[in-house]
């Protein structure tokens, strides 16, 4: 194919046809000499007139051949025009002018060709730049005002890399750096820090000013590496900056890519954890402070990982919620929640803990109901513990998925009041019908004034609005008689009992039965 090319190069064409033309002359003159001699010979044929026009179409022969290659010459060139034309296109963002994320990858493709060396042969860094808070702008001021923020940030980005490092849009609010001279990771460093002071002073686009900032992921080329090795490596980064707060950077290291690879290990065995019902609930006893009585069970998940070992619920409730996974989860703990309470001698009920992303499921409540139906039991045998976050970012649906959860005769309570955001307004405003204190506000509380002070406030306030109040978290007897001399209703803690499996409840209810757990509490 390509010697093929050669071959119809018109240059090459060109000189073929020279040397075919002064081969044909030759053989035109012989020719030529052989019909003069014939047509002597016979001149009643009038050959020497037919040779005349023969000759006449012969010598037109160069003419036609000359503007045939002409020709292939032009349209030669249109196609390289057009090629580089859409070269262009495919390796450049519209919007900036700036090289796009094709050409990074073209550009890495071609290091690792070169047997895994950098490009160009030197040792390449990439900078991920992201836009903190671009997506609020980009939505309050309109697309047109978000394209000329990116425009002026790109232009910025310019300028602080002038010649020395090529600035790539890799899409969105996303920007890459490429220090194609020798970088280590201190000018990585120096070259971020100048790229945030650029960002971070304000730009004024239309008649506007907007304020951003930038979290920065910083990856260094290593041999082998494809493209999107080192994109990832650069995003981790960038992620891992985020989440330490906006407007810092972050440089890929081993122990990121490590923790990086076991959270993502951690992600695989979740999915499938979740798929094989291999997270259950377990059941921690609720008490009446005042005469021990065992009041009912909160429903807390576990996972115990064949390698890993016991992961809390703190690690992979977050993760459920990440992965979008966290409504499958929660159903499937509480139908086996329910399924363990069907089966037990009892009519006490069970709290059962929400996350806040799913208050934005308008579905929920009929998926309870449904759970709770084929399982035969009632809706008042169920208690709903959410924190404020659940109503935070969108009260309304949050309301009317409470207001159904009621009909069903479910009741709810506010769950780690004290901690975060927990509001008077938001507990005036939604139907609780329970308050539970944080179990850090319970420990050592005999020895903690303020923390006495902010409960006995707490529980003051609880009395007032004639809700329970549940204290969590209580380990030892001083904390349990603090609690029953400011009339704090239940109480639930090591003390009583840690979450155990459904195997053992049956043990409790009949423990609970006898008046030895009521001297134990009391
Ligand atoms: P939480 O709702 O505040 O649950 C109480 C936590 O305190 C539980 O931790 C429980 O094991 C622990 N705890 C109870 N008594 C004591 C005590 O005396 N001392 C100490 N040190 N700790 C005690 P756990 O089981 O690790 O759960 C942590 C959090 O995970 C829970 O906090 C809850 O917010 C969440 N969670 C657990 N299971 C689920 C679930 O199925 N769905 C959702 N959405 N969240 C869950
Ligand atoms: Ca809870
Ligand atoms: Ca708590």
């Amino acid at each position: 194919m390509h010697k093929l090319l050669i071959l119809w190069d018109p240059y090459n064409l060109g000189l073929a046809m020279i040397g075919v033309l002064l081969f044909s002359g030759a053989i035109y003159f012989e020719a030529f000499e052989e019909f003069y001699h014939f047509s002597r010979a016979h001149e009643d044929l009038e050959i020497d007139e037919i040779l005349t026009g023969m000759a006449a179409a012969a010598s037109m022969l160069p003419v036609f051949l000359f503007r045939w290659n002409w020709r292939l010459v032009l349209a030669n060139r249109a196609i390289a025009l057009a090629k580089d034309r859409a070269d262009h296109v495919a390796l450049h963002d519209p919007l900036t002018g700036l090289h796009n994320r094709r050409y990074l990858q073209l550009l890495t493709e071609n290091g690792a060709k070169q047997g895994g060396a950098a490009p160009q042969n030197t040792a390449m860094s990439v900078l991920l730049i992201d836009l903190d808070r671009f997506k609020p702008i980009n939505d309050l001021r309109g697309h047109d005002a978000g394209d000329e923020l990116l425009r002026q940030v790109a232009k910025r980005l310019i300028e602080v890399c002038s010649d020395q490092y090529q600035v790539i849009r890799l899409g969105g609010d996303e920007f890459a750096v490429l220090t194609t001279a020798a970088a280590n990771e201190q000018s990585n460093s120096r070259l971020a820090r100048r790229l945030q002071t650029a960002i971070s002073t304000p730009f004024y686009v239309e008649n506007w000013t907007a304020s951003i900032s930038c979290s920065i992921g910083i990856a260094t080329w290593a041999d082998g590496m494809s493209a999107s090795d080192l994109l990832r490596n650069a995003d981790q980064a960038m992620y891992r900056a985020k989440a330490l707060g906006r407007g810092t950077y972050v440089h890929f290291d081993d122990e990121l890519g490590a923790e990086v690879r076991d959270q993502a290990g951690l992600e695989a065995d979740f999915r499938l954890a979740v798929e094989q019902g291999h997270i259950i609930p377990y059941f921690q006893p609720i008490h009446d402070i005042e005469t021990g009585a065992l009041c009912g069970f909160e429903v807390l998940s576990r996972w115990h990982h064949p390698t890993r070992g016991f992961v809390p619920p703190d690690r992979f409730i977050p993760l459920a919620e990440d992965l979008g996974l966290i409504g499958k989860l929660s159903d499937k703990v509480l139908s086996e929640a329910c399924r363990n309470l069907a089966g037990w001698t009892t009519d006490l009920g069970l709290s059962f803990n929400l996350s806040p992303s799913q208050f934005g499921d308008l579905s929920l409540p009929a998926r309870i109901h449904d759970i709770l139906q084929s399982h035969g039991l009632d809706g008042s045998r169920l208690e709903i513990e959410i924190t404020e976050r659940a109503v935070v970012a969108d009260f309304d649906k949050a309301l009317v998925i409470i207001t159904e959860l009621c009909a069903l005769g479910i009741r709810i309570s506010m769950d780690d009041f004290g901690t975060g955001t927990s509001s008077l307004a938001t507990l005036a405003r939604l139907p609780f019908s329970k308050i539970k204190i944080d179990r850090s506000f319970i420990a050592d509380i005999q020895n903690m004034p303020l923390n006495a002070k902010i409960v006995s406030g707490v529980l003051a306030l609880a009395a007032s609005l004639s809700l329970d109040v549940t204290a969590e978290g209580i380990e030892t007897a001083a904390e349990l008689d603090f609690l029953k001399s400011h009339n704090c209703t239940l109480g639930q803690g090591y003390l009583f009992s840690r979450p155990v499996p459904a195997a053992e409840i049956s043990q409790i209810l009949t423990a609970a039965k006898s008046p030895d757990i009521l001297r134990r509490a009391g």
